[in-house]
């Protein structure tokens, strides 16, 4: 039998197997989600002008230090409507927030501490110079880096480009993923299903999740369990960056994936992983095509897309590809020891008293129970021979939800 690689360092050899595709612009309305190839530099200063703070009167400091003093009201600073004049001494201007600070003001006195008749304001409480006042630039200033790639861009980020005015912005195209699944027993939701079938869970799912980590996600529908069958169907592909095809891939007569790909022209990155569930995981590059192939088992499959799918969309979009990453927790149960292979453990996840997590293994750990995945809050990760656990022990987990 062959080695089981760690999955350290699979994720190594097939975040290294893989390149960063091509850039594109794209408009910051459409850009939430995809990976920014180009740093955002700004092409505006915000705040562009000293603005107020505050609803209130931009005075002089050094009128304010004594109070109660009554100040002249001149004139009226909205935002986008600056007033053009000069506070001089003895003089205030009624103020909104973002308005721009009035010439000869340098302090802001809210409202609240302010009473006004006609055209006198008393002020009733001090000030210094500068309080309620953002400076300009006091954000970022034009030619500053806002945003630097590669990054995934959340909607924060994009309020922030959009307010250092990019309009476009440069990102990684988006991965195109052919979807396969193998089995004669599969059938697709919606269709008649016989006697001896089940529907796919995997279609679905991978389907889901390519496109829930920034790629295009193209179903390829089910090929049946013969050898030259399932080549054709590989060799079919269309244009596409990934192809991730689910079952056949452990050692039964009819798992045809090795089979189907035991030509000249398929470079083997690896095939067995030391990790429960999910031990068959096959990665390589078909005439330079790479290709995923997923156990079947919807529960591995869809362990193997969040430790391996993820990384290899991540890097395609120029990310690092980097491990998922994995929150600390108290056990809730006890644990066995674990053997050879790194586990993830299906578990439930809860908020204790003290807020910190609690995570507790389900009882059953069935690599087919596809509702208890669904229902998992977190998987426990469990290092190779990890010795026996008690509940309340720290373990460490990869938050699903
Ligand atoms: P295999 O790796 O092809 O031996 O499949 C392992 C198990 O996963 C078998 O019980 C299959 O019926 C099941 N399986 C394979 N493909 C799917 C799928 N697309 N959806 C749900 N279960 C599947
Ligand atoms: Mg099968």
């Amino acid at each position: 039998m062959s080695v089981l690689v760690p999955v350290a360092e699979a994720r190594r050899r097939l975040v290294d197997s893989l390149k960063p595709l091509a850039t594109e612009s794209v408009s910051v309305m459409d850009a939430v989600g995809r990976v920014l190839a180009e740093d955002v530099t700004a092409t505006v200063s915000h705040p562009p002008a000293d603005v107020s703070a505050m609803d209130g009167y931009a005075v002089r400091s050094a009128d304010v230090t004594k109070v109660p003093v009554q100040l002249t009201v001149v004139g009226e600073s909205a935002a986008g409507h600056p007033w053009n004049g000069t506070v001089d001494r003895g003089q205030a201007a009624r103020i909104f927030t973002g308005a721009h600070m009035p010439k000869g003001a340098d302090a802001i006195v809210i409202q609240e501490d302010a009473d006004v008749s006609g055209t006198v304001v008393t002020i009733k409480e001090s000030s210094v110079a500068q309080r309620h006042v953002r400076p300009a630039g006091q954000d970022f200033k034009t030619g500053d880096v806002v945003l630097r790639a590669p990054k995934r861009l959340t909607a924060r980020d994009i309020g922030l480009a959009g307010a250092a005015n990019a309009a476009h912005v440069t990102v990684f195209r988006k991965p195109r993923v052919g979807v396969l699944s193998t089995g004669d027993e599969i059938a697709l939701p919606g269709e008649s299903v016989g006697l001896h079938q089940i529907v796919s869970a995997n279609g679905p799912s991978i389907c889901a999740f390519v496109r829930d980590r920034g790629g295009i996600d193209l179903h390829l529908g089910v090929v049946r369990d013969e050898a030259t069958a399932l080549r054709a169907a590989l060799d079919r592909a269309e244009p596409i960056d990934l192809l991730v095809t689910s079952g056949g891939v452990s050692v039964g007569d009819r798992d045809l994936m090795k089979q189907a790909l035991s030509t000249d022209d398929f470079a083997l990155t690896f095939h067995k992983i030391a990790m429960r569930p999910g031990k068959p995981l096959l990665f390589g590059h078909l005439k330079g095509l790479p290709i995923m192939g997923l156990p079947g088992n919807p529960v591995s499959a869809m362990v193997c897309a969040i430790l391996f799918l993820g990384a290899a969309l991540d890097r395609l979009q120029g990310l690092p590809g980097a491990a998922p990453a994995t929150l600390p927790a108290r056990l809730g149960a006890d644990m066995k020891p674990n053997d050879g292979r790194e586990d993830y453990v299906r578990a439930r996840l809860e908020r204790a008293a003290d807020g910190g997590l609690i995570a507790t293994p389900f009882a059953k750990q069935d690599s087919a129970m596809i509702s208890a995945l669904a229902q998992a809050g977190a998987l426990i990760v469990r290092a190779p021979h990890a010795p026996a656990a008690k509940a309340g022990d720290q373990v460490s987990t990869l938050i699903l939800e």
